[in-house]
């Protein structure tokens, strides 16, 4: 099998030398063991910060270690019963084409006729999730909220503008990096208005969108995007903060809030969350987009590269923002 490892730290931006590809053969699964082929392999921003050697909610890749995370594939050989051959299974082994290891290191996740296997891995997994949980258990969404969401089109992105929705916001603004990714916000995701960051001032362009303030701010960007929440948030605004993404492959601090007496004199709560300590609300979640996504209020995006061997190039493609919704990895032969 053909697996991609971490070679050396990055400093800043990743660059091809900093991963090797390495090929692995498999003896025979050990009792209790399955082996797995991954269908689809998914490259997450979080990954970058598990490269550098810092403590974090999640310890740093090891050197010449296969790069971990979240895969969907299907058992082609199994020594273990609770695992058949041609269950779909849900992991966290990471970026490979085959994986062989113990059957408890897989989940079986149903297979349903329409719905592909790789929404698994987004809208009804993870970045879904995420969505949600900073909606609802970290930013308090009420009925009637403005809510502005920054990295509004990728993965997490569109889930959170519809989902905002779903539950009530009365008017969601999302930040994006070109125009087709502002046009589709509102075209297809549900925003009520949308703007492009790289026009600059994004508080200008903030405070234009939200004229009456905002109640709530999803936030996957930072920096100016912080800032900007911070000028245009109401009395009593909430903020999921999410993720950091500007400042992931910089080398010095990005420019970031000046405004924080905001906090104080509006009674802000700013609040940060990683999604694994959220874990029991999945029942929830899972109710919730089990009655929205089959009844079609759920729309998504995945953007796809083929080949296990082009894993590297997903990863900082998405870091760049070449994704629209979900950045995923097929893994073709
Ligand atoms: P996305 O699908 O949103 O992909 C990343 C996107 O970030 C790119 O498409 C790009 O879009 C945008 N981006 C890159 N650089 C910048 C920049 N300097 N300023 C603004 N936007 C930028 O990834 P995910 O949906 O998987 O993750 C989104 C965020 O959520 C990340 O910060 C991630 O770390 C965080 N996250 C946090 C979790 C948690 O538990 N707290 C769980 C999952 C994700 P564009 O073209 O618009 O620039």
């Amino acid at each position: 099998s053909t697996q991609i490892q971490l070679a050396s730290r990055p400093t800043g931006w990743p660059t091809h030398d900093n991963f090797q590809t390495v090929q692995v053969t498999y003896e025979a699964p050990k009792p209790g063991q399955v082996r797995v082929r991954n269908e689809f392999v998914s490259v997450d921003p979080y990954m970058r910060g598990r490269m550098n050697d810092v403590r974090s909610y999640t310890p740093p890749y090891q050197l010449r270690e296969r790069i971990t995370g979240g895969a969907v594939g299907r058992v082609v050989e199994s020594s273990a019963e609770e695992l058949p051959v041609g269950t779909v299974v849900l992991h966290q082994h990471g970026w490979s084409d085959i994986i062989q290891d113990d059957a408890a290191s897989f989940r079986a996740i149903p297979e349903v006729p329409g719905v592909p296997l790789s929404l698994n891995l987004h809208i009804l997994g993870m970045t879904g999730m995420t969505a949600y949980v900073g909606l609802t258990a970290i930013a308090g969404l009420k009925e009637g909220d403005t809510v502005f969401v920054s990295g509004a089109a990728g993965a997490v992105g569109t889930a959170v503008g519809q989902i905002a929705k779903l539950l009530g916001a009365s008017r969601v603004i999302g930040s994006a990096g070109s125009a087709e990714k502002v046009a589709l916000l509102t075209e297809k995701y549900g925003y009520d208005a949308a703007f492009n960051y790289k026009d600059g001032d994004v508080r200008g362009q903030l405070a234009a969108a939200a004229p009456n303030g905002i109640d709530v701010f999803f936030d996957n960007v930072g920096g100016d995007h912080l800032e900007a929440a911070l000028a245009a948030f109401n009395d009593g605004g909430r903020a999921a903060l999410c993720g950091a993404i500007s400042a992931y492959n910089e080398t010095s601090a990005v420019p970031g809030p000046n405004n924080m007496s905001n906090i104080i004199t509006r009674a802000l709560t700013l609040k940060g969350f990683t999604l694994g300590s959220y874990l029991h609300l999945a029942p929830e979640f899972q109710a919730k987009m089990g009655e929205w996504f089959p009844a079609g209020k759920i729309n998504y995006d995945e953007t796809i590269v083929d080949g296990i061997e082009n894993t590297v190039d997903a990863f900082l493609d998405m870091m760049r923002g070449a994704n629209t919704g979900k950045m995923l990895v097929r893994v073709t032969k």
